[in-house]
């Protein structure tokens, strides 16, 4: 029989973007920490990988995620020198569309409300500006200078590295297969044994489904695709541009970033939601032909110069709610648990900040931070 292996205050389930930022902010403030992993750290299995995130601030999707953007840049900032890696870069941020669309009319109500530092461009401006950039004739343009990327692996190694150094245990290759909360606490087991803790905090990306089955919070997970073009020019017009959202009169969006990958590196581009449904067990891993022709239709019309081969591609999933915004609570009827989940595409922006708010949580009940808008009671119809 398995021994039990206790004396943690809170054990972490899932050390990706948000259980490795959660298991440092917790081993920062003193916690014992236990952190499981199914995988290894940074791996490519979940949500986190793909080498670039992008970050931003006029938040077309709610300016209610302002100050937590806010918060979440200081902290940035904060990783980077605490690590010594390159966790993000500013390029500038240039969001693009028909007037009234979502990610440009979105974008500046966000701008305004928060007031933060934007310019409103029309395509003569743009072009000028950004000479990669052909935008359609009807478009207008939002720049935001504090846009740019993180980099999703160099994240989850930095807050990795640091929980160890604040005395967190992490196991990695451990997965979970059942968790319980008990009369004195909650009880963790994997193939290996049984852990005990005060607090629990489960972060499981796309195997949400699976591991909070019990809560009954819609999630469902979707495929996407990340692709690396490669510019007939060469890369070097690429580098200095900025990251990029453009959205078409049909309401589809596009993203991308400059070329930091080296000269046979490509261009990182990737259609926002085009997702097809699947579980991380049934996810098909193989990019196909015409995917890769459909991204090079669609992005060359706004970036002309990307119109050469695919140099790589990686599959990735959401993890979506109906309403596309984040579950992070302590559970109402589990008062020993904290969930986060259901990211939906755009949940690595927060990674820092969503890793603070889980420490309070898991150690106060209460956090300093507005997140109204993550409770999970909005899903559950029951
Ligand atoms: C293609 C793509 C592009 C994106 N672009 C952006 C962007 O530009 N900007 C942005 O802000 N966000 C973006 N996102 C979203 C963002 O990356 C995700 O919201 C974020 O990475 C989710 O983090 P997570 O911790 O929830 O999931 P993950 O990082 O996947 O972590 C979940 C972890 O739980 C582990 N786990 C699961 N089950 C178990 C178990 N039973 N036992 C132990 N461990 C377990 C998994 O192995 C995994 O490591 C993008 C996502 C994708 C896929």
């Amino acid at each position: 029989m398995a021994t039990a292996a206790s004396g943690y205050d809170v054990i972490v389930i899932g050390l990706g973007g948000m259980g490795s930022a959660a298991a440092y902010h917790l081993a920062a403030r003193g916690q014992r920490v236990l952190g499981l992993e199914k995988y290894t750290a940074a791996h490519a299995q979940g949500s986190s990988h793909g080498g670039s995130r992008i970050i931003r601030q006029s938040y077309f999707e709610d300016p209610a995620y302002v100050p937590l953007l806010l918060r979440g840049y200081e902290l940035w900032e904060q990783l980077a020198a605490d690590s010594g890696r390159e966790v993000y870069r500013l390029t500038g941020g240039l969001y693009l569309g028909p007037p009234e669309c979502p990610t440009v009319a979105g974008s500046v109500r966000a701008a305004l409300e928060w007031s933060l530092p934007h310019e409103l461009l029309d395509v003569a401006a743009v072009r000028r500006r950004f000479p990669n950039f052909t935008p359609a004739p009807s478009d207008i343009a939002i720049y935001e200078p504090n846009g740019g990327f993180a980099r999703p692996e160099e994240t989850v190694q930095a807050h990795i590295g640091l929980a160890l150094r604040s005395g967190a245990t992490l196991s990695f290759g451990e997965p979970v297969l059942d968790w319980a909360e008990t009369d004195s606490g909650v009880a963790v087991t994997t193939a290996r044994t049984t852990y005990r803790a005060e607090q629990l905090i489960v972060c499981p990306g796309a195997w949400a489904p699976e591991l909070l089955a019990e809560f009954g919070i819609p999630i469902t997970v979707e495929r996407q695709v990340q692709y690396w073009l490669e510019p007939t020019g060469g890369t070097a017009a690429f580098e200095d541009q900025p990251v990029y959202i453009s959205e078409n009169d049909s309401g589809m969006q596009i993203y991308g970033f400059p070329a930091i990958d080296g000269p046979s590196g490509g261009v990182k581009t990737a259609f926002f939601r085009k997702g097809i449904a699947c579980t991380p067990d049934t996810i098909d891993r193989i990019v196909h032909p015409r995917e890769i022709r459909e991204m090079r239709e669609r992005v060359t019309q706004l970036l002309p110069g990307l119109d050469g081969p695919a140099v790589h591609t990686a599959t990735c999933m959401y993890a979506n709610t109906p309403d596309q915004h984040f579950v992070v609570a302590r559970h109402p009827d589990r008062t020993r648990v904290t969930i986060a989940c259901g990211f939906s595409g755009h949940g690595f922006k927060f990674v820092p900040v969503v890793g603070e708010i889980l420490a309070d949580l898991a150690i106060g009940e209460q956090t300093r931070h507005p997140i109204a808008l993550f409770d999970p009671q909005r899903l559950v119809t029951a």
